[in-house]
């Protein structure tokens, strides 16, 4: 600024003082030091239309001294004349002037914080809001600004300034659930006027006592909730267990000024909403102006606590929260109860997963929450490929839904634009697309094209394979119908041995082994040709799955379809489980067996839980199919469907999710073998990217399966808050498949306590 301050503050105060510029956002701010040593503080406003919001702040603050808070905040001092604001400017800055009292004491950043002074702080912020929530100071009711949470979404047009993409993800999935969660009760939640951002280096302390709080720039008429909201993100940045700490600031605040239930319900999506505000505002001030280090000072630890609240079980911070307030916790359902109530009209042939079932209400990208305040990392759930609740899938499924939704027998360019998209992911000659809504239903079709094509009928499967609950792709699944229950192999069903390089006949050292898997399949087919049933398919996962993550030995595929399609048959890769970048080597799994199938199944991962999936085929095969029979799914390539699918697949791309599922996949890989050397029942160690596979054994030598260790391994995981699942012939192998977005940190833990568990 090019005005003398010293010269100024004589002038209009009649102030002999040394001066020292302050760190600030936007004002000026200057510290003031009076020959006598008494401190002031010059603070200087920039916006220049700013008079109105300035003079109203004057009045709070008067309101405030004059109700008690003298010493506490900053208090006006008024120039020689009487003026409390004087108006600078030269021909290119404008200002408005005001001089403060200074306040005492150290700022709440630079000293531990502890429990006591967490109580006395809540209460000292009750006491000052139970003075300012009832003035209605026009200038602040009307003011808009990103920092007041009402207007939190004007956040949202800046989310691409953030370009981790980790830490994009997570800032749009808060603004989505605030849109979600919070907006409806917007007209219902208590207002009032409230200091809006008592952060740390806004509020003093001696160490015991919170002595006074200054920065009265941003304050606002808004949700009386937020001062909490707020005072919480920041002050639980100091902390290591952010809801002790909240818990702390509620009780004081709750003593001084009583919350409600509501306004304690909704708080947990109203603490992350000043975060993502202060990371997107950092970022966006970062670009404009990189050298102002105060902008970005909560940066780091902001971003810190984000990333550890979408680990928090909103209903455990819920309970939290109304015991700080002396309310008792949300009650739980009654598991007995809704088991009885589900029985009542579900059929027992759904199984539950672990002895007692966990009654889920919420998740969030890798983790998932249950009503008792439990939080899971999952690593099951391959479905929700790119995350639990992902905020770019689920707007672009709001979006469609509240446009059009309607079937294939219209035209609608999300049909045409997500068949190219998905198309493109393979190569050629795959290029014909149909969408239907299940595994299921994907492969169920996959059999008639390959029978309209070969006019053949019978089908070639993999033992211990997987796909799907239909008629005919219970036929295909020897897991299924030699399992219980089952009724064995249908005559059109030819059975080949799963190739299986650690328990089966051709071990991994075998530098042929998948040649010799290939072959055994290759005289199966060889035989049904010979009794006079050719093959119309052979049918295999990528990796298979419930026979227990078992890869395919190199070469397995390529002996097995060479032999399939000399014979007339076709042959269909079933990526149910493994497709979408998933195995990280490839976007496809069968691409790491160097073969391009006729047909490709697609399902659980491609909507990211919406029910959607696809089969792609050859022209060739395709049009065998056109012989007059109209093939129709109701739902399947709705514009919804396509919507998600689309945003499934930009996700994938914008997160550079085949690499991640790679690293974090070789990693754990690598970890999982270096613990195979201290625990002898650990028998292997297999699988690609984010589709891993642990089996374990009781003895080395006979390698008969742990199966009952592998159960309760999993017990003791989901004990410490991990989910995993078991599958193979034994029920001895730990299937690793979590959401995409499973980080390095996940990894880290999930051996951990795998570790212990053993
Ligand atoms: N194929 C494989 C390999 C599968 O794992 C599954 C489902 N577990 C299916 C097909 C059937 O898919 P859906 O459950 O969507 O019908």
């Amino acid at each position: 600024m090019s005005f003398d301050v010293a010269a100024f503050v004589l002038e209009q105060y009649g102030l002999h003082a040394t001066v020292k510029p302050l760190d600030g956002y936007e004002d000026l701010n200057y510290l003031l030091i009076a020959d006598e040593g008494q401190r002031f503080v010059l603070k200087c406003t920039t916006a220049i239309d700013a008079l109105d919001f300035i003079e109203s702040q004057n009045r709070v603050l008067n309101h405030l001294a004059a109700q008690g808070m003298q010493g506490l905040i900053p208090e006006l001092i008024p120039t020689a004349t009487g003026a409390q604001t004087i108006h600078w400017q030269n021909e290119d800055q404008s200002f408005y002037i005001r001089l403060f009292t200074f306040v005492e004491g150290t700022f709440l950043s630079d000293l531990p914080v502890n429990n006591e002074q967490l109580l006395d702080f809540g209460r000292f912020l009750g006491r000052m809001d139970q003075l300012s929530k009832d003035l209605k100071e026009g200038a602040i009711i009307a003011r808009i600004h990103e920092w007041d949470h009402q207007h939190f979404l004007m956040n949202k047009e800046h989310l691409n300034v953030i370009e981790d993409v980790e830490q994009r993800r997570v800032i749009h999935y808060f603004l989505q659930q605030f849109e979600d969660r919070i907006l409806p009760y917007r007209y219902r939640l208590r207002k009032g006027l409230i200091h809006n951002d008592p952060n740390d280096r806004n509020v003093l302390t001696d160490g015991q006592k919170i002595t006074g709080i200054i920065d009265f720039g941003d304050m606002s008429y808004t949700w009386l909730i937020c001062e909490l909201a707020i005072t919480i993100a920041y002050t639980a940045q100091l902390t290591e267990d952010p809801l002790e700490c909240a818990w702390h600031l509620i009780k004081g605040y709750h003593e001084e000024l009583p919350l409600d239930e509501q306004e304690l319900h909704l708080l947990f999506y109203l603490i992350p909403t000043r975060l993502c505000t202060t990371l997107i505002g950092a970022a966006k001030a970062k670009k404009l102006n990189p050298d102002n280090a105060y902008i970005s000072i909560h940066e780091q630890s902001a971003w810190k606590l984000l990333k550890q609240w979408v680990t928090i079980n909103p209903t455990q911070a819920e309970n939290v929260f109304r015991d700080g307030a002396g309310l008792p916790p949300v009650q739980p359902a009654d598991l007995d109860e809704m088991l009885n109530d589900r029985f009542e009209h579900l059929s027992k042939a759904m199984s539950i997963s672990y002895g007692t079932p966990i009654h889920m209400n919420n998740a969030a990208f890798q983790y998932m929450f249950d009503d008792r305040g439990n939080a899971y990392l999952d690593c099951v759930n391959n479905i929700m490929h790119v995350g639990h609740c992902h905020p770019k899938v689920v707007s672009a499924g709001q979006a469609q839904m509240t446009r059009l939704n309607t079937n294939t027998r219209y035209l609608y360019h999300q049909l045409n634009e997500y068949a190219a998209r998905l198309a493109a992911t393979f190569p050629d000659p795959l290029t014909k697309v149909y969408f239907v809504n299940s595994g299921s239903a994907a492969g169920d079709l996959a059999i008639r094209l390959a029978r309209a094509h070969t006019g053949n009928k019978d089908v070639m499967v993999v033992d211990h394979g997987y796909h799907g609950n239909t008629s005919t792709t219970i036929d295909l699944s020897p897991y299924k119908y030699e399992g219980r229950g089952g009724e064995g192999k249908a005559s059109y069903i030819w059975k080949a041995p799963i190739p299986d390089t650690y328990r089966g006949a051709f071990k991994a050292d075998d530098p042929k082994a998948g040649q010799k898997y290939g072959t055994q399949a290759a005289t199966l087919a060889q035989q049904a040709h010979d009794e006079g049933s050719p093959l119309a398919a052979f049918i295999c996962e990528s990796i298979i799955g419930c026979g227990g993550q078992v890869t395919l030995p190199e070469g397995y595929l390529k002996t097995v379809y060479d032999a399939v399609r000399t014979m007339g048959g076709v042959t269909i890769a079933d990526e149910v489980q493994t497709g979408f970048a998933r195995v990280g080597t490839h976007f496809w799994g069968f691409e790491a067996q160097e073969v391009v199938p006729d047909i490709v199944i697609m399902g659980k991962p491609i909507g990211n839980g919406h029910p959607m999936a696809a089969v792609i085929t050859t022209e060739e095969i395709a049009a065998s199919f056109e012989n007059g029979m109209e093939f129709f799914s109701s739902f399947g390539g709705n514009p919804v469907s396509c919507a998600i699918g689309l945003a499934v697949l930009d996700v994938i791309e914008e997160e550079s999710l085949q690499q991640h599922a790679l690293d974090v996949g070789n990693y754990l890989i690598e970890r999982l073998k270096k613990l195979q050397h201290n625990y002898a029942v650990i028998g292997d160690v297999r699988g690609s990217g984010l589709f891993l596979g642990i089996e374990l054994i009781e003895n080395k030598h006979t390698m008969d399966p742990a199966t009952e260790l592998a159960k309760s391994v999993i017990n003791k995981m989901k004990a410490a808050g991990i989910m995993l699942s078991t599958d193979g012939p034994f029920n001895n192998v730990l299937k690793f498949k979590p959401p995409m977005c499973f980080s390095l940190e996940d990894a880290d833990r999930l051996i951990h306590v795998f570790e212990q568990s053993l």
